[in-house]
C-alpha cells in the first residue's frame, strides 16, 4: 500500500489523493419500527409512538438543515416500515443530496433467523424504498447491528456493495461473503462507543438506565474518537438516531463535532457509498472471517475455520 496506510494493520488502505483519515454521519431512522419490531403491542402507547415519531417528524428536518448548512452528505438507513409510513421524508432525504441505504423492513431482530426469512426482510425492504422514493440502496446496516454468517452472501445476491454492521476493525476492508464463496462486498465497522443510542436513549420500560449524558461530555467523547482515528488515518464513523439525537441540545452538539471533524486536516468527510466505492476500487485484499462452532465434550477438537486472507485483482 501507499505511503498513507496506517495502522489498522489488519485492514490497510491508501485514502485518496490530499487525505489521510475519514468519516462519515450516519442516522438510522428507525422511527417507531425499533419498538414495534420487539413488542407489536407497543402501537397502543401513544406517548410512547410520540417519542418515535419525533424523529422523522421533527427531527429529521433539523438534521437535514445541520448538513446543509455544514455542506456535507450524510447516510440514512432507513427501515422499509418507515419510509412507507414517513415518504415525504425520505424524498426530502433524497432531494437533500444525501444517501439513503438499508436497515431491515421493521427493524426485525435478526438473532437466530433462517436465510430465507432474512432474505425475506431485504426484499420487503429493497421494495419499498423503490415504491417510496425510487432508491436502490448500495448499502446495508444490519438491525442493532446484528449481522448474520449468512447476511453477506445474501446481500451480494442483491447487488449490495456495502454492510456497517460489524464491529472488528477501524477502517474498511473487503470480506469475502462466505469462506468457500469468491464474492466479497465492503464492511466499513461500527463501534458502540459512536453510536447515540448509550449516551442518550431512554425510556421508562423499554430503553436506556434512565441516566441521559450531557451533550457536553458526549461532544468531548466523541471528538477524542474523532482525533484518534485522524491521527491514525482511519475511519471514524457515527451512528444517530434522529429521535434521539435531533433533540435541540443534541443537534447543537452534533453539528459542534461536525465543525470540528471537518476542521482537522486531510479529513474526508463524506458518505458511506464514497467510501466503500474507494475500498472496493483500491483495497485488494479480501478478508473471510474466522467461523467458530462450539465445541462438544467429550469431542474430536475444536471446529474452527480460520480467517484468511486472499488477493484479488483490481479492476
Ligand atoms: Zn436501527
Amino acid at each position: 500500500m501507499t505511503a498513507n496506510s496506517f495502522p489498522d494493520e489488519a485492514h490497510p488502505i491508501a485514502w485518496p489523493e490530499g487525505f489521510k483519515a475519514a468519516a462519515s454521519f450516519t442516522f438510522d431512522v428507525d422511527a417507531e419500527s425499533c419498538t414495534i419490531a420487539h413488542d407489536s403491542s407497543s402501537t397502543r402507547r401513544m406517548s410512547l409512538m410520540s417519542h418515535q415519531s419525533y424523529g422523522p417528524r421533527i427531527a429529521v428536518p433539523r438534521l437535514l438543515k445541520i448538513l446543509e448548512r455544514q455542506e456535507i452528505q450524510g447516510t440514512f438507513f432507513i427501515p422499509g416500515f418507515t419510509a412507507e409510513s414517513y415518504p415525504d421524508v425520505v424524498r426530502r432525504i433524497v432531494d437533500g443530496g444525501h444517501e439513503v441505504a438499508h436497515h431491515g423492513y421493521l427493524h426485525e431482530p435478526m438473532q437466530g433467523i433462517d436465510s430465507a426469512t432474512e432474505a425475506s426482510y431485504l426484499d420487503r425492504g429493497l421494495e419499498a424504498l423503490a415504491k417510496v422514493a425510487g432508491v436502490r440502496p448500495v448499502g446495508y446496516r444490519a438491525p442493532w447491528w446484528e449481522l448474520n454468517w449468512n447476511s453477506p452472501a445474501l446481500l451480494a445476491d442483491r447487488g449490495f456493495l456495502y454492510d456497517s454492521s460489524l464491529l472488528d476493525g477501524d477502517a474498511p476492508y473487503r470480506m469475502a461473503v462466505a469462506q468457500d464463496d469468491a464474492r466479497d462486498i465492503v464492511e466499513i465497522p461500527v463501534d458502540w462507543a459512536l453510536d447515540d443510542w448509550e449516551q442518550y436513549a431512554f425510556y421508562p420500560g423499554v430503553t436506556g438506565s434512565g441516566v441521559i449524558e450531557s451533550p457536553a461530555k458526549v461532544l468531548e467523547m466523541w471528538t477524542l474518537e474523532a482525533e484518534a482515528h485522524h491521527a491514525q488515518g482511519s475511519c471514524f464513523v457515527l451512528t444517530n438516531h434522529p429521535f434521539i439525537s435531533g433533540r435541540p441540545s443534541k443537534a447543537v452538539a452534533l453539528e459542534q463535532l461536525i465543525e470540528r471533524v471537518k476542521a482537522m486536516d486531510g479529513m474526508w468527510v463524506t458518505t458511506m457509498e464514497r467510501i466503500a466505492e474507494h475500498t472496493k476500487a483500491t483495497v485488494n485484499e479480501i478478508h473471510s472471517h474466522a467461523r467458530i462452532e462450539v465445541p462438544s465434550f467429550p469431542g474430536a477438537g475444536a471446529s474452527f475455520k480460520p480467517a484468511r486472507v486472499r488477493e484479488t485483482a483490481l479492476n
